[in-house]
């Protein structure tokens, strides 16, 4: 029985404020919603990795825009959700379906509400803590702008989310946590796990570091989006507009505050 091999995740920068996300075995590579080509060359490059797979998570250029030009290095499948316009060839998946790769299997979580078809990829076990790839639908104390779904469909997926292990890591799709915990922090001004992760991320930020993956208890304790039944934060709601008390309304004032809050 051979030992399975160490899995290393990285967060590799790109545009302003994007991460694709990779995961290696110190020889092969997938990689996550490689928005451009160049930085996931200049990171397979830089430790000798062969790239053996692409998960998508959804069809926004900032995630999807460099597959074509990584086709040429690509020794693997392109995992793509099945209900949204990709490039292609690509394997179409949704909820139930799930995708082996570097030896991993993710199983594939429909989470509509950022985009009408966008999904997420989840290792139970195999690198560690489990492994969220969550695109823009969670972020670390915030959720995706509503493009195309609606306040319920987005209600019932982080809810699936918030439902993993809490120790499962977060890997969203873009640095937004400390603008993000602004915003938690007036959601929830008494919240004193927003305003020490705060911190944190700040001091993190300075040093030019990435503040994800964070973890879904984390998220639990710190994300208005996961706290909708929070007393507070239902308060907070129902003084910006909220419509009712339930996760669905709550959500929806609350997405909508984000929107003008500065
Ligand atoms: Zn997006």
């Amino acid at each position: 029985m051979i030992a399975p091999s160490v899995m290393n995740l990285t967060a590799v920068p790109a545009f302003s404020d994007n991460y694709i996300w990779m995961i290696d075995d110190g020889r092969h590579a997938l990689v996550v919603d490689p928005g451009e080509a160049p930085p996931v060359e200049a990171a397979l490059d830089a430790r000798g990795l062969a790239l053996k797979a692409i998960l998508l998570t959804h069809h926004h250029a900032d995630h999807v825009g460099g597959v074509d030009r990584l086709r040429d290095r690509l020794d693997g499948p392109v995992f793509a959700p099945g209900h949204e316009r990709v490039p292609q060839p690509s394997l179409p998946q949704e909820e139930g379906d799930s995708v082996e790769a570097l030896g991993l299997r993710f199983e594939v979580i429909d989470v509509p509400g950022h985009t009408s078809g966008h999904i997420a990829y989840f290792n139970r076990e195999g690198a560690g803590e489990p492994i969220v790839f969550c695109g823009d639908t969670l972020f670390s104390a915030g959720c995706g702008k509503l493009f195309e779904g609606t306040p319920a469909q987005m209600h019932a997926s982080l809810s699936k989310l918030a439902a993993l292990p809490e120790g499962t890591r977060v890997c969203c799709g873009h640095e937004y946590t400390v603008a993000n915990l602004a915003f938690a922090a007036a959601v929830e001004p008494d919240n004193r796990d927003v305003a020490k992760h705060a911190e944190h991320c700040r001091a993190i930020r300075a040093r030019g570091e990435p503040t994800v993956p964070s973890s879904i208890g984390r998220e639990r304790r710190i994300n208005p989006f996961l706290r909708t039944a929070e007393p507070a934060v239902v308060r907070a709601a129902l003084a910006h507009g909220a419509s009712g008390q339930g996760g669905t309304e709550v959500l929806a004032a609350i997405r909508n505050w984000k929107n003008e809050f500065r």
